[in-house]
């Protein structure tokens, strides 16, 4: 707990509306978008320039405190909660387009910046940012590449960090440093790429040189329904493997379409087993040709019948319908764990067969809507809050289809990040020395291990520990304090 002279401390580094610590504002912060783990931050500090955040991490180094970097607070893996107390450092008032350089096509921003406000404010002069995570309108670009997010255009574009040319970021001592920059390479080791992705646990980012794209020509936007998931799945390889690689392709099960469409009533089919989102986009002429190959080959594929988004507005409706499918499922559920599991693409039929026998197992239901094109599983497993023992066969049902994507060559994660929800699986995916790597270069970012502890690296695998090969029990497991899972 933080005295009142800490407080006083940090408000004279940040300012008055600068820290937050009454109880009932940091109940705000307790969570992320994983809210079965909970525990408020000691305080909320809001800086407002790389300065300020500088001064924070000297501060709290000084008091050993865990600093938890926080964007929107979307992370679905518990990222953002301060699992071990300390402060919650908030970059929301740092939301600002610094500079656009757009004959070189990139943007300097703060990482609180919204993700889709980047896009909005470039639409002018027809530019844009390509990552698109479905909760665009809210998570915010230093989150983005803190989790290097996804989304479903980037099947065609590539994930957050192939957007993302340079940083600002704060290291555990209190310094600021650029890793990368506005060329297009920086020579030497790329540290930006271990950052990207380190969900907080080396780095700080607080300015970053995002790439930036023109706007496509045209786009087309296609929806197809399908009597079985399978059918839906093997048109998506088929599509692939026959030359296109559409912007995007989204699958949504019949289920998640029947939460979505009792929700927003934008005419979607609801007796269909799956339905299938597509979008092609690039030069105007080229459009039509693909869509013709694309619906020639779902009609193969049994595809009952297609619907073209006939104008913008259209689109927008059918993207609004896939972006909205977690929230149409937190509007029905007591509660329900989302997983992020990768398989490859020719493996989505057989997989998502199991992610339902796993579920039935269990009596419960699951939902399935995923980025079909990357073989991005993020299968639904709902639960009744109320009746005992439910939460922990979701959970078992979710560790059980993980396993499944590890067993065929896939990932624990495609984009949500491993956070507090998945460090256990690391040891499944990593071995011993895979994982005692990468805590030596997170120990030579943060050898105090105050940037968000706890975090990606399975327990008791801590900064102090000698990483190499183990000879017996790890002294923390020995002396009781810590467990391996
Ligand atoms: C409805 C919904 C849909 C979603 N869809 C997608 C999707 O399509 N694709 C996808 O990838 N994710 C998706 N997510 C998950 C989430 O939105 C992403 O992980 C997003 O990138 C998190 O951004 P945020 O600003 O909310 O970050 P937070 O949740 O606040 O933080 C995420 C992690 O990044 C760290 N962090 C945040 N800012 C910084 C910083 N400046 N410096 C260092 N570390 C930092 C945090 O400590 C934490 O570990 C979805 C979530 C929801 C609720």
């Amino acid at each position: 707990m933080l005295n009142a002279a800490d407080l006083a401390e940090l408000k004279v580094l940040l300012g008055e509306n600068g820290v937050v610590a009454s109880e009932a504002a940091l109940f705000t912060y307790e969570a992320d978008a994983l809210t079965v783990a909970r525990r408020p931050p000691d305080a909320v500090v809001l800086p407002r320039s790389t300065d300020e955040v500088c001064a924070l991490v000297r501060w709290a180094r000084a008091k050993k405190l865990p600093v938890v970097p926080r964007g929107a607070g979307t992370g679905l893996a518990g990222g953002a909660t301060t699992e071990q107390g300390g402060l919650s450092l908030s970059l929301n008032r740092m939301d600002q387009v610094l500079r656009v350089d757009e004959a070189r096509m990139f943007a300097w921003v703060q990482p609180g910046l919204v993700n889709l406000w980047l896009s909005q404010q470039l639409a002018p002069k027809k530019l844009y940012f390509a990552p698109d995570p479905a909760s665009q309108q809210v998570s915010t670009i230093g989150g983005n590449v803190s989790t290097n997010a996804g989304g479903p255009h980037c099947l065609k574009y590539g994930v957050t960090f192939n957007h993302v040319l340079g940083a600002v970021v704060v290291l555990a001592d209190g310094t600021a440093v650029t890793l990368g920059g506005e060329a297009p390479d920086s020579p030497g080791l790329d540290l930006l790429s271990v950052v990207s992705g380190s969900e907080g646990t080396c780095a700080i980012v607080t300015e970053i040189c995002v790439r930036l794209l023109p706007l496509p020509e045209g786009v087309k936007t296609l929806l197809f329904d399908f009597d079985s998931i399978d059918a839906a799945c093997r048109t998506v390889s088929r599509v692939i493997a026959g030359g296109i690689v559409p912007a995007a392709m989204e699958i949504m099960d019949q289920h998640t379409t029947q939460l979505v469409e009792d929700w927003l009533h934008i005419g979607l089919p609801t007796d269909a087993a799956a339905v299938l989102l597509i979008e092609v986009d690039g030069p105007a002429v080229t459009l039509e040709p693909q869509a013709q190959k694309i619906a020639a080959i779902a009609r193969e594929h049994g595809a009952r019948s297609e619907r073209i988004a006939k104008d913008a507005d259209e689109r927008l409706l059918l993207w609004k319908g896939r972006k909205s499918a977690f929230g149409a499922y937190g509007r029905l559920a007591s509660g329900f764990t989302i997983m992020d599991g990768v398989v490859p693409r020719t493996r989505l039929a057989e997989a998502l067969a199991n992610v339902y026998k796993f579920a039935a197992e269990k009596q419960l239901d699951a939902g399935n809507v995923f980025h079909a094109g990357d073989g991005n599983l993020h299968p639904l497993v709902l639960f009744d809050d109320a009746i005992e023992g439910q939460a922990e066969h979701a959970e078992e049902a979710s560790g059980a289809i993980l396993d499944l994507c590890i067993e065929h060559g896939g990932s624990i994660t495609g984009e949500h990040g491993v956070g507090i929800d998945k460090a256990a699986y690391m040891p499944r995916m990593f071995s011993d020395d895979d994982l005692d790597t990468m805590q030596l270069v997170r120990c030579a970012f943060d050898p105090q291990s105050i940037s968000n502890p706890g975090k990606v690296f399975p327990t008791p695998r801590l900064c102090g520990e000698v990483p190499g090969r183990k000879k017996g029990a790890p002294p923390l497991q020995e002396a009781g304090l810590a467990e391996v899972f």
